[in-house]
Formats: C-alpha cells, sequence, structure tokens
C-alpha cells in the first residue's frame, strides 16, 4: 500500500501562509514547511513532501490534476505563459 502523499511549501519560500498554517517537516529533506492546520490532522498519517523534492523527485510517478492547485486544490489561472494559483500563490514555473 502507497503512503499518500502531503503537498506543503517550503516555509523559506511563503513567509506568510494564506491560511493558518503550523510547521512540519518534509520527508525527503527535511526542510521545514507549511501544513494547513484544517488538514494538519490527515497530514499525521501522510508522507510530507515539499513542492521542490516533488518536482525533482516524485513528479511524473503520481498523477496530478493539471489544472488544480497542488497545494490547495484551487483552479489555476494561466498568467504570463505560466500556470499559477489565485488563492495560495503557487506557480508551476517556480
Ligand atoms: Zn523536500
Ligand atoms: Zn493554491
Amino acid at each position: 500500500m502507497m503512503t499518500d502523499i502531503y503537498l506543503a511549501i517550503r516555509r523559506k519560500n511563503l513567509l506568510k501562509p494564506h491560511v493558518e498554517s503550523e510547521i512540519g517537516k518534509c520527508s525527503i529533506c527535511g526542510e521545514e514547511v507549511w501544513i494547513d492546520v484544517r488538514t494538519s490532522e490527515i497530514a499525521k498519517d501522510m508522507q510530507i513532501v515539499c513542492l521542490d523534492c516533488f518536482r525533482e523527485k516524485l513528479l511524473g510517478n503520481i498523477p496530478v490534476a493539471e489544472d488544480r492547485c497542488p497545494i490547495c486544490g484551487a483552479k489555476l489561472i494561466r498568467e504570463e505563459g505560466c500556470m499559477k494559483c489565485p488563492s495560495c500563490g503557487w506557480s508551476a514555473c517556480g
């Protein structure tokens, strides 16, 4: 059975999260990441992975809905040729 992956933004990449968040740790690189407090209970049973590790090591192995933000699930918009999340500021182009 595969552990579900909880995608999180690195703390140093996002100074102030859009939603109330607590600090967790990426299971791959050990960097501190933001965990949405509304989902922190679920996150305990999941493998926490920062977006950077996700892109580098996991992308391609896990299906991700292309038009949905991997962080908050909001619908992505195209801006300057890049998919961006209007809700949390996530960008596909990093
Ligand atoms: Zn990481
Ligand atoms: Zn988002």
